[in-house]
């Protein structure tokens, strides 16, 4: 599974814009880890998310490759659902 996530650091990377902080917080540098794991806008469904990794045999700290890696159905549905309820666009 790949995950094309457009998010400001890699268009920063690639100088679609300057800035390259998150679209969320405003604060911090906007990668993909930072934006599904990290992103204070969405702590609390990130924390809901991790927990059910952890119930799904995930070890913590996860980022997106180690979750994608796993390529379980499960696993990838869950991400997907934390990417909807966050209004995530993939
Ligand atoms: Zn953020």
């Amino acid at each position: 599974m790949q995950l094309a996530l457009p998010v400001n650091a890699h268009l920063n990377k690639i100088k679609v814009l300057e800035d390259d902080r998150c679209t969320y917080c405003k604060k911090e540098r906007g990668d993909t880890n930072h934006i599904i794991f990290g992103c204070e806008v969405h702590k609390d469904k990130i924390d809901i998310l991790l927990k059910d990794l952890q119930t799904m045999q995930l070890a913590l700290p996860v980022n997106v490759n180690y979750v994608l890696a796993q390529d379980q159905k499960d696993i990838n549905c869950r991400l997907y659902k934390h990417l909807a309820s966050c209004s995530i666009i993939v």
